[in-house]
């Protein structure tokens, strides 16, 4: 049973409907056009509170449950899921994992900035050879006196090169599996990281993905965030956690792609594709009912994996499927490079991809719902 959103939820989707509205859609051709978000439009985002969702005051946080974020980015991403996909990434997979794990000193430290909006987080587990298979990873960190030392490459960041705190995984021997694994908070300016490559990508341009680099990168040994070896738990629980973020997205795509349809509908001569609008809204409400039960579940605190997979599954497909049908709805205008469908399509195309492709979240429900 879903409940509904309660008035400090209802009041966060607001504030991120009037943003939206206000500077983001009219932004939003621009930022798919020139893969680039605007310094003035982060800069909006990181004062309007956004950034300290989730998180208790004690920290700067602006407190705010699942739900509430939820609604933020599904807000956001009807208007530019680059945006949303921005504050997704720096909450639920850098700035919560370290609420959940961090020590105090941590929480004083790196967690404060993140959630007062003048840091911004990044997640950093895929490489070019590991990506679904996280527990293969190959960067490689080492002791040395008072500090680990990082070698190796991350692929696709999003944030990469803006963020100002990196949540990164590597082994301490491959040999080991999962159990070699540690997590390291990698702050902007550590000698020895750097950004390399901004990759090009068919949707979601404007949400930077880049390649990162670790040569002899040297992490103060109070950054590590848990025990050692505890750093392939620690990126599954945040990976959990960002499926609802990222079902939130790619719900707030099917919102925009069932809007441009029902647009285009209303401008066609005949009435011949009203079928398709009504399968679309159907959908989108049936996405919508299941991305809240995630966001229910995880805000009670019981387990969700299954719900959170689930979520993840069908907001993604529904997002590529209702873009695809909005394209067909305008007919030759959808499909012009620079149409609202055709650019809603892109986006849309990548949400099956991010934190855990489709067939992964069918690996994790098929164990859950079948067994081994
Ligand atoms: C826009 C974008 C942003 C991203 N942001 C981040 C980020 O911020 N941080 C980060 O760490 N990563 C990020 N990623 C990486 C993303 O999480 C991975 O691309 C994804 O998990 C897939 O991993 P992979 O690229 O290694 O593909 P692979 O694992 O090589 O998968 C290739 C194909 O094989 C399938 N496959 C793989 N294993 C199995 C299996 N066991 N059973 C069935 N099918 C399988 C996959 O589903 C996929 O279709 C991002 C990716 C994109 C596209």
């Amino acid at each position: 049973m879903v409940r509904e959103p309660d008035a400090e939820a209802l009041g966060w989707r607001q504030r991120a409907r009037s943003l939206a509205d206000e500077v983001i859609r009219p932004a939003a051709a621009a930022i798919d056009r020139d893969d680039r978000l605007p310094e003035s439009l982060v800069d909006r985002l990181k004062s309007s509170g956004f950034f300290g969702l989730g998180i208790p005051p004690e920290w700067d946080g602006r407190d705010g449950s699942t739900a509430a974020i939820s609604g933020v980015l599904e807000e956001l991403a009807a208007a530019s899921p680059a945006v949303a996909v921005l504050l997704s990434v720096h909450l639920s997979v850098c700035a919560h994992p370290i609420l959940a794990h961090g020590t105090s000193e941590q929480k004083e430290r790196l967690l404060r900035p993140l959630a007062a909006g003048r840091w911004l987080g990044a997640f950093a587990l895929t490489e070019s050879s590991a990506g679904s298979d996280a527990a293969h990873i190959g960067a490689r960190y080492r002791r040395d006196g008072d500090s680990f030392v990082l070698n190796g490459a991350k692929m696709f960041i999003t944030n990469g090169a803006r963020a100002d705190l990196v949540l990164g995984f590597a082994t301490h021997d491959t040999n080991l599996g999962s159990h070699g694994i540690s997590a390291f908070l990698i702050q902007k300016g550590t000698p020895g990281a750097s950004s390399a490559q901004k990759l090009d990508k068919l949707g979601l341009r404007g949400s930077e993905t880049n390649e990162l680099v670790f040569q002899d990168a040297k992490v103060p040994s109070n950054n590590l965030l848990g025990a050692e070896g505890q750093g392939l738990r620690i990126a599954l629980s945040a990976l959990t956690a960002g499926r609802v973020g990222i079902a939130s997205c790619a719900l707030g795509v099917a919102r925009a792609a069932l809007e441009t349809m029902q647009a285009g509908a209303a401008a066609s001569p005949t009435d011949a594709r009203r079928g398709d609008v009504a399968r679309a809204f159907t959908t989108y409400r049936a996405a919508s009912a299941l991305v809240a039960e995630a966001a229910a579940a995880k805000d009670s605190g019981g387990p969700y994996e299954d719900v959170a997979s689930a979520a993840k599954l069908f907001a993604s497909e529904a997002a590529v499927s209702i873009a695809s049908h909005a394209v067909d709805v305008w007919g030759p205008a959808g499909a012009r490079a620079g149409a609202p469908a055709e650019r809603i399509l892109r986006d849309a195309r990548v949400f099956p991809i991010v934190e855990g492709t489709t067939e992964i979240q069918e690996l994790i429900l098929g164990r859950a719902l079948v067994g081994r």
